[in-house]
């Protein structure tokens, strides 16, 4: 299967790639995390995308586009892939549709308001990339690897509210486009994320009990 994880920022993609890539065993690629690792290798392209990340801007579309045309033809594809945070443009949905033939698009859908209000505990692991939730007082350490979580500098109230229109500006204008050819499957991304991951697994079960039928 080739997948596509849409939805904004803090909807929770992240976590629901690492499962859905576990169950389908398909390879995990967010290229938020492929830039924060060209960010800590402080790369050419680390250093141009940073203060756009930094900022909740946009990488330019050329950039991008040719970090996952690279990423997808590596072996650990070749059972499927799970895009998430990638396309965010029409114009990288275009380059995407030259590249590979998608089976569904996932789209998680979460009020705006409670983006805000979760972006506030949201930590990221600095050494295995996890994410993860934190109550006020609780020891900020990664349940994963151990290691001292932080929080995104583009994690901030202020930052998250202009990605939150980077988003509807750019990229959720994806939503209609894969709707016109038949990908989109809704989910609500405002429940548990054990919910959430039902949802999905209901979804692509079927999806891929249909296709063995076929
Ligand atoms: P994420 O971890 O998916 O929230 O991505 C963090 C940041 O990386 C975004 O706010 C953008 O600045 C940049 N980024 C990630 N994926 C893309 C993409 N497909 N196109 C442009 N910029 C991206």
């Amino acid at each position: 299967m080739k997948l596509i994880l849409l939805g904004p920022p803090a909807a929770g993609k992240g976590t629901q790639a690492e499962g859905i890539a576990e169950r389908y065993s398909l390879a995990h690629i967010s290229t938020g995390d492929m830039l924060r690792a060209e960010i800590a290798l402080k790369t050419p392209l680390g250093l141009e995308a940073k203060a756009l990340i930094d900022e909740g801007n946009l990488v330019p579309d050329d950039i991008i586009n040719r970090m996952v045309a690279g990423r997808i033809q590596r072996e650990d594809c070749a059972n499927g892939f799970l895009l998430d945070g990638y396309p965010r443009t029409l114009a990288q949905a275009e380059v995407l549709s030259e590249l590979a033939d998608i089976d569904a698009v996932i789209d998680i859908e979460i009020p705006g308001e409670i983006i805000i209000r979760r972006v506030a505990s949201r930590r990221v692991c600095p050494a295995c990339g996890h994410t993860e939730s934190v109550q006020p007082g609780e020891e900020e350490i990664c349940e994963k690897c151990g290691a001292a979580l932080i929080q995104r500098a583009d994690d901030t109230e202020e930052k998250m509210r202009h990605r939150l229109e980077v988003y509807h500006e750019s990229t959720e204008p994806l939503i209609r486009y894969y709707t016109e050819r038949g990908l989109i499957a809704p989910v609500d991304g405002a429940m548990t994320i054990a919910e959430v991951a039902e949802q999905i697994f209901g979804i692509l079960d079927a999806k891929k009990e249909a296709e063995e039928n076929e």
